[in-house]
């Protein structure tokens, strides 16, 4: 990261003409700023949260200096060659806005994707203007650094080691904690997540919209137990291969696992009738909780655990139908990380290793069918020569953050193993015997995991439909209250998540909405409540102004219902039904 400060009187600017494809909307005014830090900021290409927590650290500590307590942080592209995606750029310029607002600073900040005409005048005293490069290896070096100077005294050592920690520690553990998510406890045990409130209405909708989606593939859901006898494991051959990340105990003379997955038991219930060929494909998914020993120094936060619950799918096949489902099951995947992320995936199919079961022959067709389905898609991928595993070719789907680090999400695995190991048989046209193939399948992933991508992906600002405060509804005086009620009662019938707040001042409940994430604040005055209307605030603070009550529930209603990506943002159509003012 880049970046030019400079200690000035004043600056104007003004935003003149949208430069890229990503913009934020803004006023095209003049804007004035006096007695402040302006820091022209370059993101680049290999910035990292920690490299602008770094550059912050830096500004802020010469601001404290200087005395100076009000920052603008202005990005401008001209002070590198490697500049970070736009996306990239925007959202780690918010992180800096908003911790250098938690840091106590009064700060602004100049729109982004705009070119801006400005005028300023820098003050003259030599420290007034600076050059500052923060890379990955300063963010090193500085470690490095504190750690000895951490050695010095044991008091500061100790406030030392708590700061690093701080700053190794994942963003969606920081964010869990304050959105009141997800936590963990020692005496539950390590990787084990207990989901608070929040964090299980979050799991419900991610529920929601993948039951809709496999409903729609034609998947029957089903439930299976926690706990399987240990001679199911050693049919299906994980007894031997995978012993040391499964949870054994003893119970009489029988030996039980805490599954580890849920194929066998999916197995095991389409081996409980006699399946013809015209049965097939069998479709059978479930949100099944499985349990695997991690190495405790392995488990972090959200993305490691020893439980995990998995939107998981199994598809019982005759192997000419293995393209479509492929296909369809990938199109929905695209669907659902497009619809939840917006962000872009990256694709990637693997082949046959070295070490496998089954004949060449075999393999071929199987990796030629996920080609043509993969094919179909339009989607670009890549080929992994000889990746995948021993029992079958796969399809992985990553999906880039906007931090631009990459999460496994779906993964389609194809498997000749276990239906051989498992003895799984259909009746073929002619009457013979044959074996169906297994095909593997999850679109999320992992729920735990799915979790904190989204948390880190949107900083904590969820997208409406999946934000565990939808509304807060905040009469300006107690003579609202009953009107507020209405109002609350209005929103709660529509299934909107929503809270009525009357403790404290006006600016402190909106502080206090804006920290909790709550998509809206809904302000009811005396104006309101005369006229039937609401003044929704978002969390950029723009408002829509005396809004009738049933046209903001529609509304709202709306996004969630679409499940739209808005993370609490009023948008033109809630602006057109704002009065302005008149009432
Ligand atoms: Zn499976």
């Amino acid at each position: 990261m880049r970046a030019l400060q400079l200690h000035v009187d004043s600056i104007e600017y003004e935003p003149v003409q949208v430069e890229g494809r990503v913009f934020e909307e803004v006023d095209r005014r003049r804007y004035r700023v006096e007695e402040a830090v302006v820091l022209f900021t370059s993101v680049e290409r290999d910035d990292t949260p920690e490299v602008a927590a770094e550059m912050l650290r830096q500004v802020a500590s010469f601001m404290e200096r200087l005395g100076v307590k009000r920052l603008l942080i202005y990005p401008y592209a001209h002070l590198s060659p490697e500049l970070a995606r736009p996306e990239k750029a925007l959202e780690i310029l918010r992180r800096m806005e908003a911790e250098a607002r938690s840091m106590g600073l009064e700060v602004y900040r100049a729109p982004f994707g705009w070119n801006k005409r400005f005028t300023l005048s820098v003050k003259g005293h030599p420290l007034a203007e600076q050059l500052r490069v923060v890379t990955k290896d300063d963010v090193v070096a500085r470690k490095e650094e504190r750690a000895q100077v951490g050695a010095v005294q044991e008091r500061a050592q100790r406030a030392e080691h708590v700061a690093e920690r701080a700053e190794r520690e994942p963003l969606h553990i920081r964010l869990g904690r304050e959105l009141d998510v997800f936590s963990v406890n020692e005496n539950v045990g390590s990787g084990l997540i207990l989901f608070h409130p929040n964090g299980a209405i979050i799991r419900e909708e991610l529920i929601r919209l993948i039951r809709e989606v496999n409903r729609r593939l034609g998947f029957r859901e089903v439930w299976t137990p926690h706990l399987f006898r240990s001679t199911l494991w050693q049919r299906t051959g994980h007894y031997e291969t995978f012993r040391d990340r499964m949870f054994l105990f003893r119970i009489g003379d029988e030996e039980y696992v805490l599954k580890p997955m849920n194929c066998p038991g999916h197995a095991m219930i389409y081996a409980s009738s006699t399946r013809s060929y015209r049965d097939l494909p069998v479709k059978l998914s479930e949100f099944g909780t499985v349990y695997r020993n991690e190495q405790p120094g392995e488990l972090t936060g959200l993305l490691r655990v020893r439980s995990i619950t998995q939107d998981d799918g199994h598809v019982f096949a005759r192997p000419d139908q293995v393209e479509q489902v492929v296909r369809e099951i990938l199109f929905a995947a695209f669907e659902v990380l497009d619809r939840v992320l917006g962000a872009p995936v990256h694709v990637n199919l693997s082949t046959r290793p070295e070490r496998h079961i089954g004949t060449k022959e075999l393999w071929d067709l199987a990796e030629s069918d996920l080609k043509a389905a993969l094919e179909s898609t339009g989607i670009r991928y890549e080929i992994k020569h000889g990746e995948g595993a021993f029992y079958g070719p796969k399809i992985d789907v990553d999906v880039e953050d906007s931090m631009g680090r990459r999460w496994q999400c779906s993964t389609i695995q194809l498997d000749f193993f276990m239906p051989e190991r498992l003895g799984l048989e259909y009746v073929d046209q002619d009457g013979t015997r044959k074996r169906p193939v297994m095909i593997h399948r999850a679109i999320l992933g992992s729920l735990e995991r799915f979790t904190g991508l989204l948390l880190e992906h949107y900083n904590g600002r969820l997208p409406v439909w999946l934000s565990p405060l939808q509304a807060v509804v905040l009469p300006v005086r107690s003579a609202q209250s009953g009107y507020a009620e209405v109002v609350l009662r209005a929103l709660l019938e529509a299934g909107i998540r929503a809270e009525l707040w009357t403790e404290g001042t006006l600016e402190k409940r909106i502080r206090e909405a804006h920290r909790r994430r709550a998509s809206f604040a809904v302000i009811v005055g005396e104006a309101e409540e005369g006229s039937g209307t609401v003044s929704v605030r978002d969390h950029e603070g723009k408002v829509a102004r005396n809004v009738a009550l049933g046209d903001f529930v529609e509304w709202i209603r709306g996004l969630v219902e679409r499940r739209e990506r808005n993370v609490g943002s009023i948008d033109d159509v809630l602006a057109g039904r704002s009065s302005g003012g008149k009432t």
